[in-house]
């Protein structure tokens, strides 16, 4: 392996050299046969890398750590966080590795992450190691986000790693290659508060505007200007989440990023029956990231990063509390706003329309969906058939249809526009009994199922024969019992 040479990739190394106190440079492990599972072509060219050369020997030695370009420096990142309510000082990547910063074809600068490259110095019990299954998981789900327009981590590759690795069976292993636009967590500012130099945490905020809220950098309070930021980021992109259905399954700070993005994609599952009560993460006993609780636990993730920000708030703490109060007040107005946007968008009414009619009528569907625990997605989807006249497939999914019709009337009488609602409620997510189809398959060394979801939820909005199967609902209550494990 050593003897190939790596491919020509300019991989800078800023968060290693500016804040090298989060940074333990480190190797990827070799993997004993690599295989490149798949490729994400699209990103690839976006990020200016040569697929071709992706799919050489080399290529696969950058996709899984193996042959890094010259100059490069790999390493694990530090970072602190709050899992389930309780604080770990000290997580860090256990199992990943930062391997360095790309400029995309647009000019931004783009992180390309490892997951399941082999232990670190973080990695406490772990193996460092992680499995094809949950590796596709987080390709199939990540690229699905992107394409509904929700903010994420993309996927470029998983490559089996030809090692097998231990979970409550042999599975094989994998590494998965990440692009976001940075790994700033919650909890990389946790773990600098927690050091007590102020300088770093400076140094680390400082890191963050430049990236993510350039402007905050001209404020007159820059670091309340970032922390307001990262607060209307997160509202909105938990209304996303909420508006199609997502449930993350894994809120901990350290899954929370600065950027905005969708984080870590592991006991997820898109919700098929609307009930905010829904969780599907295994080990989430007490319901505390249910589908529901979402913004009350992204505003309490908040508060946490608020909170390491004081120091550099206001030189009096009370000062900077009350400073960090009136920016957290805003996140549940900025949710809520987001939410009913979004709503109303997939009414096809105007999303400015907060008129008490269109009010009415978004709350009353919400009742109707929830009582008839109607398919989220396939139920929204409908509307767009019943706004031209025809309601045959919505009287199919919701259950009382005197009710419905009386809903429908009022709704009707509000002219929804039924091509802007195809433009916003998809035909197709990643639904949880086709997913796990495709990462059973995938285990047992059978990528043909993953093609066609791939395909399907990459064009979620964009109907196409052929491809009815992945519109449907799971088998009936399928929903109820759906677990991910937390074991990745
Ligand atoms: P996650 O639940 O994937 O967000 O990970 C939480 C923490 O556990 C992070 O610090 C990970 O790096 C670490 N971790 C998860 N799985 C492993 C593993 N197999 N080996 C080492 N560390 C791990
Ligand atoms: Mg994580």
């Amino acid at each position: 392996m050593t003897a190939i040479t790596a491919i020509p990739v300019a991989l800078g190394n800023r968060f290693a050299t500016e804040l090298p106190e989060l940074a333990v440079p480190w190797r990827a492990e070799e993997s004993p046969d690599p295989t490149l599972l798949v490729l994400n072509m699209e990103l690839a060219a976006e990020l200016r890398l040569d697929p071709t050369a992706l799919r050489t020997p080399a290529g696969v030695g950058l996709l899984t750590g193996t042959t890094v370009p010259e100059g490069a420096t790999p390493a694990a990142q530090a970072y602190a966080g709050h899992q389930f309510g309780a604080y770990s000082p000290r997580l860090g990547d256990g199992r990943a590795l930062l391997l360095g910063e790309l400029e995309d074809e647009h000019g931004r600068l783009r992180d390309l992450h490892l997951k399941g490259s082999g232990r670190t110095p973080f990695a406490r019990g772990g193996d460092g190691l992680a499995a094809v299954g949950p590796m596709l998981r987080e390709y199939i789900v990540s690229e699905a986000m992107h394409a509904l327009g929700i903010p994420t981590t993309r996927s470029l590759a998983v490559v089996a790693t030809g090692r097998f690795v231990r979970r409550d069976e042999w599975l094989p292993g994998a590494v998965l290659a990440r692009v976001a636009s940075s790994h700033l967590r919650v909890g990389t500012f946790q773990y600098a508060r927690a050091t007590g130099d102020i300088g770093l945490l400076r140094r680390l905020a400082d890191h963050a505007i430049e990236r993510h809220a350039p402007s905050a950098a001209d404020d007159a309070h820059p670091y309340l200007a970032l922390l307001r930021a990262v607060i209307s980021a997160q509202a909105r992109l938990v209304a996303q989440w909420m508006l199609v259905g997502f449930v993350h399954g894994v809120m901990n700070t350290d899954n929370m990023t600065i950027s905005g993005e969708t984080i870590d994609y592991g006991p997820c599952a898109f919700m098929e029956g609307f009930d905010p009560a829904t969780v599907y993460s295994s080990i989430d006993a007490g319901g505390r990231y249910a589908y529901g609780n979402q913004p009350a636990i992204a505003e309490w993730n908040l508060t946490r990063f608020a909170e390491t920000l004081l120091p550099l708030l206001a030189e009096q703490q009370d000062d900077a509390i009350a400073l960090a109060l009136e920016a957290l007040g805003d996140f549940a107005p900025q949710h809520r706003a987001a939410w009913s946007a979004g709503l109303r968008s997939k009414l096809g009414l105007r999303a400015d329309d907060d008129g008490q009619e269109a009010t009415l009528v978004v709350d009353e569907l919400l009742a109707l969906l929830e009582s008839g625990r109607v398919d989220l997605t396939s139920g929204f989807r409908s509307l767009s058939s019943v706004a031209r006249g025809s309601s045959e497939a919505a009287h199919g999914l919701f259950d009382h249809r005197a009710a419905f019709d009386a809903w429908a009337e009022r709704w009707l009488a509000l002219r929804p526009d039924a091509d802007a609602m195809d433009r916003v409620n998809p035909v197709y997510i990643p639904r949880n009994h086709l997913v796990e189809e495709a990462l059973a398959a995938a285990t047992e060394g059978d990528l043909d199922p993953l093609g066609p979801l791939l395909d399907a939820v990459s064009r979620p909005f964009d109907e196409r024969e052929g491809l009815e199967r992945y519109a449907a609902p799971g088998p009936e209550r399928s929903f109820r019992a759906y677990r991910t494990y937390c074991g990745t």
